[in-house]
């Protein structure tokens, strides 16, 4: 529509200068308290479009309208895509998945819920739990920045487990087996009494019914809110796979970033076949411990596992895809069906 600017005038100016006026103070600016007693904003913003030309109005309207361009950076919405914390990449959180938690860029191993590990490890719906009802006590009543008790609700809430380890029996590719799984979201995957009673009676059981065994380790060690009770889990455990030897059926372990601490030098370590990740680190101490303690400067990928078993101490570097044909071929060769 085209407005005349007479017409205009009429509709618009018109109305525009005479709530200006009225908006206008009557009298020169007062001095109330140290203030001005009315403020001079309105009458100056009102009256400006009288002295406007019709065209400058409509061009300069577009000055006071602002429309949001496009961000080339959208926000990524929440548990679609993640980043790897490794190369950076943004990765879409189905692919990950199919791709067992490994970055397609990078090769990076993300940890696993033990869960989630067994989800991989067992054939589908072949899992049967034990022990599931273990749970710690806090028989020193451990007390830090929380108590222990806060310390185990927390993990429970955040991990969804009951414990650092979740054992049972299942089938991988057709073949029995005792399969452990550890939960470094538990307290750090931390070996307390119930996981090494858990780790025992896996073994104990496994040696009665003739199973293979075969565990991951993904753990920060000994569980310090126990004490001495977590440290002798380290005995009890091995002592346990002393025992499983004798019957005979083989054991295999994976270790998991980070395999550390006292679950290190426990029952992982004396499988028939170590088995570790890419990129995991593998070790009993820290490397800024042992730099602080002998005084001296350590290797580049001192204690992953490239490394370790560049030195004699794990037997393979496995990719996750390739575990469960590698895993598969070493149960029959070493139970002597291959
Ligand atoms: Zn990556």
């Amino acid at each position: 529509m085209v407005l005349l600017q007479s017409q205009y005038r009429k509709a618009v100016q018109r109305p525009l200068a005479r709530s200006a006026q009225s908006a206008r103070p009557s009298g020169p600016p007062r001095i109330q308290s140290g203030r001005l007693a009315f403020s001079l904003v309105p009458q100056a913003a009102t009256l400006y479009p009288i002295r406007m030309p019709i065209s400058d109005w409509f061009s300069r309207r577009e000055r006071y309208t602002r429309v949001a361009e496009p961000s080339a950076k959208r926000p990524v919405p929440d548990g679609i895509w993640s980043k790897c914390a490794s190369c950076n990449q943004v990765i879409y959180q189905k692919q990950m998945a199919r791709n067992f938690k490994v970055c397609p860029h990078c090769q990076h191993h993300f940890e696993m819920s033990a869960l989630e590990r067994i989800d991989m490890l067992a054939d589908d719906g072949s899992f049967v739990e034990l022990d599931a009802g273990l749970e710690a006590a806090d028989p020193l009543r451990f007390r830090a920045l929380k108590t222990y008790t806060e310390s185990l609700e927390q993990a429970k809430a955040r991990s969804g487990a009951r414990e650092a380890i979740v054992t049972g029996t299942a089938m991988l590719g057709g073949r029995p087996i005792m399969l452990g799984a550890m939960d470094f979201r538990f307290v750090g995957g931390s070996m307390g009494s119930v996981v090494g009673e858990k780790v025992a009676r896996a073994f104990d059981e496994a040696g009665q019914r003739r199973l293979p065994v075969l565990m991951v380790a993904s753990s920060g060690g000994a569980r310090m809110q126990e004490g001495m009770l977590a440290l002798m889990q380290m005995a009890k455990t091995s002592a346990a796979v002393g025992r499983f030897k004798k019957a005979g059926p083989p054991f295999i372990s994976i270790l998991a970033d980070p395999t550390s601490g006292g679950v290190t030098a426990s029952f992982p370590t004396l499988a028939d076949i170590i088995i570790a990740e890419p990129g995991a680190f593998v070790g009993f101490t820290g490397p800024r411990v042992i730099e602080d303690t002998i005084k001296q400067k350590l290797p580049p990928g001192f204690q992953r596992a490239e490394f370790v078993l560049e030195h004699g101490m794990v037997d393979m570097v496995l990719p996750r895809e390739l575990h469960l044909e590698i895993i598969a071929r070493l149960l029959d060769y070493l139970s002597g069906g291959a």
